[in-house]
Protein backbone atom coordinates (compact mmCIF):
# COMPACT_ATOMS: atom_id res chain seq x y z
CA UNK A 1 0.00 0.00 0.00
CA UNK A 2 1.19 3.21 -0.77
CA UNK A 3 1.49 6.53 1.37
CA UNK A 4 0.92 9.71 -0.77
CA UNK A 5 4.21 11.91 -1.64
CA UNK A 6 2.30 14.87 -0.06
CA UNK A 7 2.47 12.87 3.62
CA UNK A 8 5.97 11.19 3.08
CA UNK A 9 7.33 14.29 3.09
CA UNK A 10 6.02 15.00 6.56
CA UNK A 11 8.71 13.45 9.01
CA UNK A 12 7.22 12.21 12.32
CA UNK A 13 8.03 15.49 14.83
CA UNK A 14 11.69 15.80 15.72
CA UNK A 15 10.64 16.47 19.31
CA UNK A 16 9.43 13.33 19.55
CA UNK A 17 12.60 11.58 20.46
CA UNK A 18 12.97 13.01 23.99
CA UNK A 19 8.84 12.98 25.02
CA UNK A 20 8.43 9.17 24.08
CA UNK A 21 11.61 8.29 25.51
CA UNK A 22 10.99 9.71 29.08
CA UNK A 23 7.57 8.29 28.72
CA UNK A 24 8.96 5.11 28.84
CA UNK A 25 11.13 5.67 31.61
CA UNK A 26 8.33 7.03 33.78
CA UNK A 27 6.56 3.99 32.78
CA UNK A 28 9.32 2.16 34.29
CA UNK A 29 8.70 3.67 37.49
CA UNK A 30 12.07 5.85 36.97
CA UNK A 31 11.50 9.62 38.68
CA UNK A 32 11.63 12.03 35.70
CA UNK A 33 11.28 14.90 35.83
CA UNK A 34 9.65 16.81 32.42
CA UNK A 35 10.13 20.37 31.37
CA UNK A 36 8.11 19.34 27.89
CA UNK A 37 4.71 20.41 28.22
CA UNK A 38 3.07 22.41 25.71
CA UNK A 39 0.18 22.88 27.29
CA UNK A 40 -0.93 24.87 30.66
CA UNK A 41 -0.83 22.23 33.68
CA UNK A 42 -4.38 23.89 35.34
CA UNK A 43 -7.31 22.69 35.03
CA UNK A 44 -10.42 24.47 32.62
CA UNK A 45 -11.85 26.87 35.13
CA UNK A 46 -15.60 25.89 36.13
CA UNK A 47 -17.57 28.22 34.81
CA UNK A 48 -16.37 26.97 31.10
CA UNK A 49 -17.11 23.56 32.15
CA UNK A 50 -20.79 24.25 33.10
CA UNK A 51 -21.30 26.13 29.99
CA UNK A 52 -20.59 22.90 27.99
CA UNK A 53 -22.65 21.21 30.52
CA UNK A 54 -25.59 23.33 30.25
CA UNK A 55 -25.04 23.58 26.13
CA UNK A 56 -24.90 19.59 26.05
CA UNK A 57 -28.60 19.34 28.31
CA UNK A 58 -30.07 22.14 25.87
CA UNK A 59 -29.33 19.59 23.02
CA UNK A 60 -27.23 21.59 21.12
CA UNK A 61 -25.65 18.72 19.61
CA UNK A 62 -26.07 18.90 16.27
CA UNK A 63 -24.66 20.50 13.49
CA UNK A 64 -23.77 24.06 13.10
CA UNK A 65 -22.78 26.22 10.47
CA UNK A 66 -19.09 25.32 9.12
CA UNK A 67 -17.60 28.50 9.87
CA UNK A 68 -19.31 28.68 13.41
CA UNK A 69 -22.66 30.03 15.66
CA UNK A 70 -23.40 33.75 14.80
CA UNK A 71 -23.23 33.88 18.20
CA UNK A 72 -19.56 32.75 18.85
CA UNK A 73 -18.18 34.89 15.76
CA UNK A 74 -19.74 37.36 17.05
CA UNK A 75 -18.54 37.55 20.80
CA UNK A 76 -15.06 36.86 18.65
CA UNK A 77 -15.40 40.36 16.81
CA UNK A 78 -16.18 41.59 20.04
CA UNK A 79 -13.40 40.23 22.08
CA UNK A 80 -11.04 41.96 18.80
CA UNK A 81 -12.51 45.12 19.05
CA UNK A 82 -12.85 45.53 23.33
CA UNK A 83 -9.32 44.13 23.19
CA UNK A 84 -7.23 44.60 20.41
CA UNK A 85 -8.97 47.61 18.56
CA UNK A 86 -9.47 45.55 15.83
CA UNK A 87 -12.81 46.41 13.58
CA UNK A 88 -13.91 42.76 12.13
CA UNK A 89 -17.34 42.15 10.83
CA UNK A 90 -18.74 38.52 12.04
CA UNK A 91 -18.00 37.60 8.33
CA UNK A 92 -14.76 38.29 8.43
CA UNK A 93 -14.20 35.50 11.12
CA UNK A 94 -14.52 31.78 11.03
CA UNK A 95 -14.19 29.51 14.27
CA UNK A 96 -11.19 26.66 13.76
CA UNK A 97 -10.98 23.08 15.28
CA UNK A 98 -7.82 24.59 17.15
CA UNK A 99 -5.61 27.38 16.13
CA UNK A 100 -3.20 24.49 14.60
CA UNK A 101 -6.43 24.07 12.21
CA UNK A 102 -6.45 27.98 11.95
CA UNK A 103 -2.53 27.47 10.53
CA UNK A 104 -3.76 24.98 8.84
CA UNK A 105 -6.46 26.13 7.01
CA UNK A 106 -5.08 29.44 6.26
CA UNK A 107 -2.41 28.43 4.32
CA UNK A 108 -4.27 25.71 2.23
CA UNK A 109 -6.57 28.48 1.46
CA UNK A 110 -4.07 30.95 0.66
CA UNK A 111 -0.78 29.43 -0.59
CA UNK A 112 -0.07 27.99 -4.03
CA UNK A 113 3.13 25.44 -4.69
CA UNK A 114 6.27 27.93 -5.57
CA UNK A 115 5.08 30.71 -2.95
CA UNK A 116 8.06 31.30 -0.64
CA UNK A 117 6.83 31.60 3.29
CA UNK A 118 8.98 33.56 5.41
CA UNK A 119 10.10 31.60 8.71
CA UNK A 120 11.46 33.25 11.35
CA UNK A 121 14.04 31.00 14.14
CA UNK A 122 12.90 29.73 16.77
CA UNK A 123 9.43 28.65 15.00
CA UNK A 124 6.81 26.81 16.09
CA UNK A 125 7.18 23.03 14.26
CA UNK A 126 4.37 22.94 13.10
CA UNK A 127 4.53 25.71 10.79
CA UNK A 128 6.72 24.49 8.52
CA UNK A 129 4.92 20.75 7.76
CA UNK A 130 1.99 23.04 6.80
CA UNK A 131 3.91 25.11 4.57
CA UNK A 132 5.25 21.90 3.03
CA UNK A 133 1.09 21.09 2.78
CA UNK A 134 0.46 23.25 1.26
CA UNK A 135 3.04 23.18 -1.41
CA UNK A 136 4.57 26.41 -0.68
CA UNK A 137 8.57 26.55 0.26
CA UNK A 138 9.95 27.58 4.00
CA UNK A 139 12.48 30.69 3.72
CA UNK A 140 14.14 30.58 7.05
CA UNK A 141 15.06 33.61 8.42
CA UNK A 142 17.91 33.13 11.45
CA UNK A 143 18.03 35.15 14.54
CA UNK A 144 20.05 35.26 17.64
CA UNK A 145 19.94 35.84 21.43
CA UNK A 146 21.49 40.11 20.22
CA UNK A 147 18.15 40.97 19.21
CA UNK A 148 16.11 38.96 21.27
CA UNK A 149 16.04 36.33 18.59
CA UNK A 150 13.68 38.68 16.93
CA UNK A 151 13.68 39.49 13.30
CA UNK A 152 14.84 43.22 12.14
CA UNK A 153 13.17 45.26 9.31
CA UNK A 154 16.61 45.26 7.20
CA UNK A 155 16.43 41.78 7.35
CA UNK A 156 12.29 41.18 6.48
CA UNK A 157 13.40 43.44 3.67
CA UNK A 158 16.07 41.85 1.98
CA UNK A 159 14.20 38.37 2.39
CA UNK A 160 10.98 39.78 0.29
CA UNK A 161 11.82 38.17 -3.36
CA UNK A 162 9.00 38.24 -5.90
CA UNK A 163 7.70 34.78 -4.71
CA UNK A 164 7.39 35.51 -1.35
CA UNK A 165 3.36 35.44 -0.53
CA UNK A 166 3.66 34.96 3.53
CA UNK A 167 5.63 36.31 6.68
CA UNK A 168 4.72 33.96 10.02
CA UNK A 169 4.74 36.07 13.29
CA UNK A 170 3.97 34.34 16.72
CA UNK A 171 4.60 36.93 19.27
CA UNK A 172 4.65 36.05 22.37
CA UNK A 173 6.40 33.05 20.79
CA UNK A 174 6.79 29.39 21.12
CA UNK A 175 9.60 28.14 21.92
CA UNK A 176 11.52 31.12 22.45
CA UNK A 177 9.22 32.80 25.16
CA UNK A 178 9.70 36.53 23.59
CA UNK A 179 7.13 39.18 22.26
CA UNK A 180 7.94 41.60 19.84
CA UNK A 181 7.33 45.15 20.81
CA UNK A 182 4.30 47.32 19.65
CA UNK A 183 7.34 49.60 18.07
CA UNK A 184 8.98 46.71 16.88
CA UNK A 185 6.09 45.60 14.88
CA UNK A 186 5.64 49.21 13.74
CA UNK A 187 8.96 48.98 12.17
CA UNK A 188 7.95 45.36 10.64
CA UNK A 189 4.95 46.52 9.30
CA UNK A 190 6.33 49.27 7.51
CA UNK A 191 8.57 47.28 5.94
CA UNK A 192 5.81 45.16 4.73
CA UNK A 193 4.44 48.46 3.10
CA UNK A 194 3.97 48.36 -0.96
CA UNK A 195 4.47 44.80 -0.85
CA UNK A 196 2.45 41.62 -1.57
CA UNK A 197 3.63 39.57 1.45
CA UNK A 198 0.65 38.37 3.59
CA UNK A 199 1.14 38.20 7.43
CA UNK A 200 0.09 35.61 9.58
CA UNK A 201 0.10 36.45 12.73
CA UNK A 202 -0.18 33.38 15.20
CA UNK A 203 -1.57 35.50 18.35
CA UNK A 204 -2.28 32.45 20.37
CA UNK A 205 -0.17 33.44 23.64
CA UNK A 206 -1.57 36.89 23.64
CA UNK A 207 -3.03 36.84 27.48
CA UNK A 208 0.41 35.33 28.53
CA UNK A 209 2.80 38.44 28.88
CA UNK A 210 4.72 39.25 31.97
CA UNK A 211 6.80 42.10 33.40
CA UNK A 212 6.83 45.56 31.45
CA UNK A 213 6.12 43.91 28.21
CA UNK A 214 2.90 44.91 26.07
CA UNK A 215 0.73 43.39 23.54
CA UNK A 216 -0.63 44.73 20.12
CA UNK A 217 -2.19 42.64 17.20
CA UNK A 218 -0.18 42.97 14.33
CA UNK A 219 -3.10 43.65 12.31
CA UNK A 220 -4.02 46.79 14.49
CA UNK A 221 -0.83 48.83 13.61
CA UNK A 222 -1.86 50.35 10.10
CA UNK A 223 -4.88 50.04 8.11
CA UNK A 224 -1.89 48.97 5.36
CA UNK A 225 -0.94 45.81 8.20
CA UNK A 226 -4.75 45.46 8.58
CA UNK A 227 -5.33 44.42 4.96
CA UNK A 228 -2.57 42.18 4.79
CA UNK A 229 -3.15 40.10 7.93
CA UNK A 230 -4.60 36.94 9.51
CA UNK A 231 -5.04 37.21 12.88
CA UNK A 232 -4.83 33.50 14.49
CA UNK A 233 -6.05 32.98 18.26
CA UNK A 234 -7.58 30.41 20.11
CA UNK A 235 -8.50 29.19 23.81
CA UNK A 236 -5.95 26.54 24.09
CA UNK A 237 -3.29 28.33 26.29
CA UNK A 238 -5.27 31.16 27.65
CA UNK A 239 -8.03 29.45 29.25
CA UNK A 240 -6.34 26.50 29.53
CA UNK A 241 -8.56 24.35 26.81
CA UNK A 242 -6.04 22.52 24.95
CA UNK A 243 -8.54 19.66 24.59
CA UNK A 244 -11.61 21.18 23.22
CA UNK A 245 -10.02 22.17 20.64
CA UNK A 246 -10.84 25.95 19.33
CA UNK A 247 -9.23 28.50 17.52
CA UNK A 248 -10.09 31.29 15.33
CA UNK A 249 -9.03 33.02 12.35
CA UNK A 250 -9.90 36.85 11.15
CA UNK A 251 -8.80 38.97 8.06
CA UNK A 252 -9.85 40.48 4.86
CA UNK A 253 -13.23 39.01 3.88
CA UNK A 254 -12.48 37.51 0.61
CA UNK A 255 -10.03 35.15 2.05
CA UNK A 256 -12.37 34.17 5.32
CA UNK A 257 -15.22 33.41 2.85
CA UNK A 258 -12.42 31.25 1.10
CA UNK A 259 -11.55 29.34 4.33
CA UNK A 260 -15.62 28.87 5.57
CA UNK A 261 -16.06 27.43 2.06
CA UNK A 262 -13.13 24.70 2.63
CA UNK A 263 -13.35 23.94 5.72
CA UNK A 264 -17.17 23.01 4.82
CA UNK A 265 -15.94 19.89 3.10
CA UNK A 266 -12.74 19.49 5.53
CA UNK A 267 -14.09 19.21 8.85
CA UNK A 268 -17.96 21.20 9.20
CA UNK A 269 -17.88 22.92 12.39
CA UNK A 270 -16.33 23.02 15.42
CA UNK A 271 -17.51 21.03 18.20
CA UNK A 272 -20.94 21.99 18.72
CA UNK A 273 -20.56 22.51 23.05
CA UNK A 274 -17.48 23.75 22.62
CA UNK A 275 -18.63 26.70 20.24
CA UNK A 276 -20.99 27.44 23.19
CA UNK A 277 -18.83 27.28 26.32
CA UNK A 278 -16.35 29.58 24.03
CA UNK A 279 -18.78 32.53 24.10
CA UNK A 280 -18.76 32.06 27.59
CA UNK A 281 -14.71 32.02 28.55
CA UNK A 282 -14.64 35.21 26.04
CA UNK A 283 -17.08 36.97 28.26
CA UNK A 284 -15.18 35.85 31.34
CA UNK A 285 -15.76 38.11 33.93
CA UNK A 286 -14.08 35.75 37.09
CA UNK A 287 -10.24 36.60 35.97
CA UNK A 288 -9.54 32.87 35.93
CA UNK A 289 -6.81 33.89 33.01
CA UNK A 290 -5.02 36.20 35.00
CA UNK A 291 -4.84 34.24 38.16
CA UNK A 292 -3.23 31.62 35.46
CA UNK A 293 -1.07 34.38 34.22
CA UNK A 294 0.38 35.40 37.81
CA UNK A 295 1.18 31.61 38.12
CA UNK A 296 3.25 31.43 35.02
CA UNK A 297 4.82 34.86 35.77
CA UNK A 298 6.16 33.85 38.95
CA UNK A 299 7.44 30.47 37.72
CA UNK A 300 9.09 31.87 34.55
CA UNK A 301 11.00 34.56 37.14
CA UNK A 302 12.31 31.35 39.19
CA UNK A 303 13.13 29.29 35.77
CA UNK A 304 15.20 31.72 34.17
CA UNK A 305 17.00 32.92 37.25
CA UNK A 306 18.59 29.43 38.40
CA UNK A 307 19.28 29.11 34.40
CA UNK A 308 21.73 31.90 34.48
CA UNK A 309 22.87 30.97 37.58
CA UNK A 310 24.42 27.90 35.77
CA UNK A 311 27.56 28.58 34.35
CA UNK A 312 27.62 28.49 30.40
CA UNK A 313 23.65 28.92 30.12
CA UNK A 314 22.21 32.12 29.08
CA UNK A 315 18.41 32.35 29.24
CA UNK A 316 16.43 35.95 28.60
CA UNK A 317 13.47 36.43 30.87
CA UNK A 318 10.38 35.23 29.42
CA UNK A 319 8.30 38.29 28.35
CA UNK A 320 5.54 35.70 27.13
CA UNK A 321 4.07 32.39 26.40
CA UNK A 322 5.60 29.44 29.68
CA UNK A 323 8.76 28.81 27.74
CA UNK A 324 12.44 29.17 28.85
CA UNK A 325 14.84 29.18 25.76
CA UNK A 326 18.16 29.48 27.29
CA UNK A 327 21.54 28.93 25.08
CA UNK A 328 23.49 26.31 25.86
CA UNK A 329 26.10 26.18 23.10
CA UNK A 330 28.73 26.27 25.62
CA UNK A 331 28.10 23.15 26.26
CA UNK A 332 28.68 21.88 23.04
CA UNK A 333 32.17 20.24 22.29
CA UNK A 334 31.98 18.40 26.23
CA UNK A 335 32.00 14.61 27.24
CA UNK A 336 29.72 14.91 30.17
CA UNK A 337 29.80 11.16 32.09
CA UNK A 338 31.20 9.71 29.12
CA UNK A 339 28.88 10.81 25.82
CA UNK A 340 30.09 13.68 23.60
CA UNK A 341 27.56 16.68 23.58
CA UNK A 342 28.01 17.74 20.07
CA UNK A 343 24.33 19.56 19.39
CA UNK A 344 21.30 20.43 21.42
CA UNK A 345 20.16 17.08 20.57
CA UNK A 346 22.87 15.37 22.14
CA UNK A 347 22.18 17.57 25.04
CA UNK A 348 18.51 16.46 25.89
CA UNK A 349 18.99 13.15 25.19
CA UNK A 350 22.33 12.99 27.94
CA UNK A 351 20.51 15.07 29.80
CA UNK A 352 17.46 12.64 30.26
CA UNK A 353 19.40 9.45 30.44
CA UNK A 354 21.67 10.58 32.99
CA UNK A 355 19.32 13.21 35.40
CA UNK A 356 16.12 11.49 34.32
CA UNK A 357 15.32 15.57 33.06
CA UNK A 358 13.25 16.08 29.99
CA UNK A 359 13.70 19.00 27.79
CA UNK A 360 13.39 19.89 24.51
CA UNK A 361 16.43 20.45 22.09
CA UNK A 362 16.34 23.50 19.71
CA UNK A 363 17.33 22.00 16.79
CA UNK A 364 13.56 21.14 15.76
CA UNK A 365 12.61 25.10 16.01
CA UNK A 366 15.53 25.86 13.74
CA UNK A 367 17.55 27.27 16.74
CA UNK A 368 19.97 24.74 17.18
CA UNK A 369 22.03 26.26 20.03
CA UNK A 370 19.13 26.25 22.40
CA UNK A 371 17.00 24.18 24.51
CA UNK A 372 13.43 24.59 25.52
CA UNK A 373 12.05 23.76 28.90
CA UNK A 374 8.41 24.36 29.61
CA UNK A 375 7.55 26.25 33.05
CA UNK A 376 3.81 24.68 32.48
CA UNK A 377 4.50 23.09 36.13
CA UNK A 378 4.90 23.32 39.85
CA UNK A 379 7.90 25.67 41.07
CA UNK A 380 9.12 22.69 43.55
CA UNK A 381 9.20 21.09 40.11
CA UNK A 382 11.41 24.07 38.47
CA UNK A 383 13.30 23.78 41.43
CA UNK A 384 14.21 20.37 42.03
CA UNK A 385 14.68 20.06 37.87
CA UNK A 386 17.26 22.88 37.67
CA UNK A 387 19.27 21.75 40.28
CA UNK A 388 19.58 18.46 38.54
CA UNK A 389 20.78 20.15 35.82
CA UNK A 390 23.70 22.64 37.43
CA UNK A 391 24.94 19.41 39.22
CA UNK A 392 25.13 17.82 35.80
CA UNK A 393 26.87 20.64 33.87
CA UNK A 394 29.28 21.34 36.78
C1 LIG B 1 -0.22 25.60 21.14
C2 LIG B 1 0.01 26.46 19.95
C3 LIG B 1 -0.96 26.64 18.95
C4 LIG B 1 -2.26 25.95 18.81
O1 LIG B 1 -2.94 25.42 19.76
P1 LIG B 1 -4.37 24.80 19.52
O2 LIG B 1 -4.53 23.90 20.69
O3 LIG B 1 -4.41 24.09 18.22
O4 LIG B 1 -5.33 25.95 19.54
C5 LIG B 1 -0.70 27.50 17.90
N1 LIG B 1 0.45 28.14 17.82
C6 LIG B 1 1.41 28.00 18.74
C7 LIG B 1 2.66 28.78 18.57
C8 LIG B 1 1.23 27.15 19.83
O5 LIG B 1 2.22 26.99 20.72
Amino acid sequence: MKVSQRVQAVPPSATIAVTSRAKEMKAQGIDVLSFGAGEPDFDTPQFIKEAAIESLNKGQTKYTPAAGIPDLRKAIADKFLKENNLKYAPEQVVVNLGAKHSVYMAMQATLDPGDEVLLPTPYWVTYPETIKLAGAKAVVLETTEKTEYKITPEQLRGAIGPRTAMLVLNSPNNPGGFCYSPEELKALAKALEGTQVLVLSDEIYERLIYGQTRFVSFASLSEDAYGRTLTINGLSKSYSMTGWRLGYTAGPTEILKAMARLQDHVTSNPVTFTQYAAIAALKDTTGAVEKMRTEFEKRGKVMAERLNAIKGISCMQPQGAFYCFPDVSSHFGRTLGGTAIKDSMDFAAALLEQKQVAVVPGAPFGSPRNIRLSFACSLEHIEKGIDRIREWLS
